[in-house]
């Protein structure tokens, strides 16, 4: 129990206001592809170098870390998905895309199709997406997939 008593020694910093011989650290965000991109850059006033970043989808849950493995010339990018996979990346843009547009699985699990007879919203799996030509609905009718998927792709809003 002594362990979990004590409270993590962590505050909040300016990190421009740390002792002189720390190198200036700054941390930036943009957004990529919907998601938020956080990156960590050492001495923004020369040599700009990013220590590591993460990315974080639209949902607010964690897609992954990426750093350079090489972090005095910048290279050798590895990405650490949220699933502890651990990846090689061609460069910092390579590993902020493949982050920003990877999901776990390849995509959703289940996405929505209107059924063509009354409208309602039907719940459809992957795999029904990519092998059955129509989702039943309770109401007799039916969402056409075949003309769903000439129209869209897996986890755009179908
Ligand atoms: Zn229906």
């Amino acid at each position: 129990m002594s362990r979990n008593a004590r409270n993590p020694a962590v505050h909040v910093i300016d990190p421009m206001a740390d002792p002189a011989p720390l190198p200036e650290i700054t941390v930036d965000h943009f957004r990529e592809n919907g998601c938020t991109v956080t990156c960590v850059v050492i001495d923004p006033a020369d040599a700009q170098q990013t220590l590591y970043g993460t990315v974080t989808r639209p949902d607010g849950t964690l897609a992954g870390t990426y750093y350079p493995a090489d972090r005095v010339r910048g290279e050798h990018w590895r990405i650490v998905a949220a699933d502890g996979t651990h990846y090689h990346a061609a460069s910092e843009f390579d590993a902020v895309e493949w982050l920003s547009t990877t999901t776990p699985g390849g995509g959703p699990d289940t996405g929505t199709v209107e059924c063509g007879g009354c409208s309602r919203p039907l719940t459809i799996t992957r795999q029904q997406w990519e092998r059955d030509a129509s989702a039943p609905c309770p109401c007799g009718s039916g969402a056409d997939l075949t003309f769903h998927r000439r129209h869209a792709e897996w986890g755009e809003n179908l």
